[in-house]
């Protein structure tokens, strides 16, 4: 790393040393960037660096609620507004034991360059709570969201913050916080959340967004090496709104996606993942990937939730942060896996990226082949402000251009910073660029 850059992590490591995932993820993005940074000597100048990795403001608080037995539980809620550079906070918010400020930094830190490269003119942030919305009954999963709101609402709003879901908060929950929202605002506010249901101003395409973004990502990857989805064999890793229809539109274009995964267990189906059977599970019945076997004579269960071992040529993973490690990574290459591209926020820890670099694995990040969620919250926040509903079709039009459009970006970037096909680089670069032009225009703020 270039001196400047390295000063620049080290404080971040000092202000933020219980952060291991938040530092990944700065450290990732900082150690591309010493071209851009060469290139660009009024970044130095601005203090571009030393601003972009202090988020603009972190907001944390105590989520009490009354369970089913009448009882008081207290869980933690969290907003991190990382950038408002480009337009108001953007970003989803994420139900999950494992939440903490680290986590939500790493995220809300991704989210800034994610945003940047969908074009969309949305800033980042990221929220979410320590609470898990598994094995709750929906009463206590809606006291705890009009809960989260009622400090929540004061944060957000159309033009300052616009939160969504992530892992644990899908439609229901987005339902409940809306709900409480409305009543303490006295307003029916539709574009102060995004992933609403059809109903009330949701967008259609929403919920495929992101597992379609990331197949026709990956789609444009193998274009241009003349080759296509096709006849492969696919991994996916997750079963939730990302894994499950990556699945589906790698299936429409000819892949077999022969594994899903969570938390209980994997599955391995040779025969092709049946979304209708997933759907059905997950969605209506909110049970497991052990569910899926029980109903699919094709399928096996498999202790341990990695999928990573599985013979197959593309590897889709969609479940969550580093749940692909070197040793994973390794024996990926082995079997002869050639493209990972990311649905999940950084699944591939460093040490499995340069597995991948060493294997010639073409590889696509996170922020650039996960951005079709969030683009297409963005979609939906434009069609709030018209009073419109587009159809199926044209918002999946619309994503589509999006993902080629991020596509390209990188590429361009990484060719003019002299390191062609390396999307890491190709979209931090682009990335940080887009940010940190604005940033310049903007003043020191
Ligand atoms: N949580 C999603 C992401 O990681 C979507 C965010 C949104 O739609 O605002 O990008």
């Amino acid at each position: 790393m270039d001196q400047r850059i390295e000063r620049v992590y080290e404080t971040v490591v000092s202000r933020n040393p219980v952060e291991p995932e938040f530092l990944q993820a700065v450290h990732e993005v900082l150690e591309s960037l010493e071209p851009v940074i060469a290139a660009h000597p009024e970044y130095a100048d601005q203090g571009i660096l030393e601003r972009i990795v202090e988020p603009e403001r972190q907001i944390i608080f105590r989520v009490p609620w009354v369970d089913d037995d009448g009882r008081v539980q207290v869980n933690r809620g969290f907003r991190v507004q990382f950038s408002s550079v480009l337009g108001p906070y953007k970003g989803g918010l994420r139900f999950h034991s494992s939440v903490d400020l680290g986590i939500v930094k790493f995220l809300g830190f991704e989210q800034v360059f994610k945003n940047a490269l969908t074009g969309q003119g949305i800033g980042g942030g990221k929220g979410g709570s320590d609470f898990d919305p598994h094995g709750k009954s929906d009463m206590e999963v809606m006291r705890f969201c009009q809960s989260f709101m009622t400090e929540l609402a004061r944060h957000i709003g159309e033009h300052t913050d616009v939160p969504a879901g992530d892992i644990g908060v899908g439609a229901r929950e987005i339902g409940y916080l809306f709900g409480q929202y409305k009543r303490l605002a006295n307003s029916f506010d539709a574009g102060v959340l995004t992933g609403k249901s059809l109903a009330w101003g949701g967008s259609l395409a929403r919920p495929e967004a992101t597992g379609y973004g990331t197949v026709i990502f990956a789609q444009a990857m193998l274009a241009t090496r003349g080759d296509s989805l096709e006849g492969k064999k696919v991994l996916v890793s997750g079963s939730g709104n990302v894994a499950t229809y990556a699945v589906q539109r790698a299936q429409e274009l000819g892949a077999t996606v022969v594994s899903i995964s969570d938390s209980s267990g994997a599955v391995y189906d040779p025969a092709g993942i049946d979304v209708a059977l997933l759907r059905q599970i997950k969605e209506v019945q909110r049970g497991r990937v052990s569910d899926y076997v029980a109903q699919r004579s094709s399928a096996e269960f498999r202790s341990g939730t990695k999928v990573w071992d599985i013979p197959a040529d593309i590897a889709l993973p969609c479940a969550t942060q580093n749940e692909i490690n070197d040793h994973d990574a390794s024996i990926m290459a082995r079997n002869g896996v050639t493209l990972v591209a990311e649905g999940a926020n950084m699944p591939s820890t460093p040490e499995a990226i340069d597995v991948y670099r060493k294997a010639g694995i073409m590889y696509a990040p996170g922020k650039a082949a996960n951005a079709g969620g969030v683009a297409t919250s963005a979609l939906e926040m434009q069609q709030n402000a018209a009073r419109q509903q587009w159809s199926f079709d044209t918002v999946v039009q619309k994503l589509d251009h999006i993902m080629l459009s991020i596509h390209n970006t990188c590429l361009e970037a990484a060719e003019m910073y002299g390191h062609p096909g390396d999307y890491v680089l190709g979209a931090n670069a682009a990335a940080f660029e887009k940010v940190a032009d604005a940033m310049v225009e903007q003043g020191i703020c």
